[in-house]
C-alpha cells in the first residue's frame, strides 16, 4: 500500500478510535508462526488474530485498511520484521506514539542470517537477512520467549499464566528439536535437496545440514536456470538422495522434473510461511506441522 493511503487511513482509525477495549488482550499477529506462539502463550486470556489470512500467498500481501484498524486496535501486534512484512514498519510509522499498539518484531529475538544467492547484491547495500528464522525450532523457542516477555510487560497481573504457558511449549518445542538432532545424528547422509523454493535457512544451519536449492529463499522465481537444474539432478544421482523436498502450496514442477529424471521420491517440508484454510480449521499449530516434517527429514537423511 502506498505510504499516502496508509496515512489516510490511519488518520480515519484515529478518529473512531478513543479506547481500546478494556480487560481482554488483543493481540494480532502477522503470519502463522506469530500467530501460533501467540495463542499458545495467550491461552484463554485474550483474543489472537491471524492477520495474513490462511491461504493468502504471504509474499504479495498487501493490507486492507481493516487490517490497518486491526492493528491499530491491538494490545500488542507481533510481526517478523523481514522483507515480507515491511508494509508492517510503513503502518506501525505512522501511529503518534501514544496511539501506536505495543509492537513485537521477531527478528530482534533472535540471531540473523544472511539471505544466501543474491546475485543483485551489491557490496554498499546494507546486508539483507533472511527473514524465515521460525523455520529454527532453536529461534521458535527464542520466539516464544520473546512473546511471553512482551505479554508480561503490557499485561503484568496474568504474567504468572503467560509464563506458565510459555514455558510448557518451549518444553514440547525442545523436545522436536531433541527429535531433529537425533535423527540428523543417526541419519545416513547431511545433506537436503530442496527442488524448489528455499525458506529453510535457519533449519539448515540449526542442524548442520548442508543443501542444495532450486532457488535462493524466497525469489518470485518459477523456472530454475539450467545449470541448477542440472545441480540437483546430479546431487541426487550422485549422493543417492531418496527424496527432494518442495514445499507447502506448490505447484511441484521442479521437483517432479528431478523425481522424473532421478527416481527420487517427492516430500513436503512445511515452511508454514502459508497454512491453508483446511489446516487452519483443524487446529494445526507449529509443533504439528513441525513433527510432520521431522518424519519428511527423517526419510530424507536415510
Ligand atoms: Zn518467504
Amino acid at each position: 500500500m502506498k505510504r499516502m493511503a496508509v496515512l489516510l487511513v490511519l488518520a480515519l482509525v484515529m478518529s473512531v478510535l478513543p479506547v481500546a477495549a478494556e480487560g481482554r488482550l488483543n493481540v494480532v499477529a502477522t503470519n502463522f508462526p506469530c500467530y501460533d506462539f501467540a495463542r499458545q502463550v495467550v491461552g484463554d486470556r485474550g483474543t489472537v488474530t491471524l492477520l495474513i489470512k490462511p491461504g493468502v500467498e504471504v509474499h504479495s500481501y498487501e493490507p486492507t485498511p481493516a487490517d490497518i484498524i486491526a492493528i491499530g486496535e491491538a494490545d500488542l501486534f507481533a510481526y517478523i520484521g523481514g522483507e515480507g512484512d515491511a508494509w508492517a514498519d510503513n503502518i506501525l510509522s505512522g501511529f503518534d506514539g501514544g496511539d501506536a499498539p505495543a509492537t513485537l518484531r521477531m527478528m530482534d529475538a533472535v540471531s540473523l542470517l544472511e539471505e544466501e544467492g543474491d546475485d543483485d547484491h551489491d557490496a554498499h547495500d546494507a546486508p539483507e537477512y533472511d527473514e524465515h528464522i521460525w523455520t529454527s525450532p532453536k529461534n521458535a523457542m527464542a520466539m516464544v520467549q520473546a512473546m511471553a516477555d512482551a505479554l508480561c510487560a503490557i499485561d503484568a497481573d496474568n504474567a504468572d499464566a503467560y509464563r506458565a504457558s510459555s514455558e510448557a511449549y518451549i518444553g514440547e518445542i525442545a523436545a522436536l528439536d531433541a527429535a531433529f538432532e537425533e535423527v540428523v545424528k543417526n541419519g545416513a547422509r547431511r545433506e537436503l535437496v530442496f527442488a524448489d523454493r528455499f525458506p529453510f535457512l535457519y533449519f539448515t544451519r540449526a542442524y548442520g545440514l548442508d543443501y542444495v536449492s532450486a532457488f535462493p529463499s524466497c525469489t518470485a522465481d518459477t523456472e530454475p536456470t539450467p545449470q541448477i537444474l542440472l545441480t540437483l539432478i546430479q546431487r541426487v544421482v550422485g549422493d543417492h538422495i531418496p527424496v527432494v523436498y518442495a514445499i507447502e502450496l506448490s505447484t511441484q514442477a521442479v521437483a517432479k522434473t528431478v523425481a522424473e529424471e532421478t527416481g527420487a521420491g517427492i516430500l513436503t517440508l512445511h515452511s508454514m510461511q502459508t497454512v491453508t484454510q483446511d489446516e487452519f480449521d483443524a487446529g494445526e499449530t507449529y509443533v504439528s506441522i513441525m513433527t510432520r516434517n521431522l518424519e519428511a527429514v527423517r526419510k530424507g537423511l536415510e
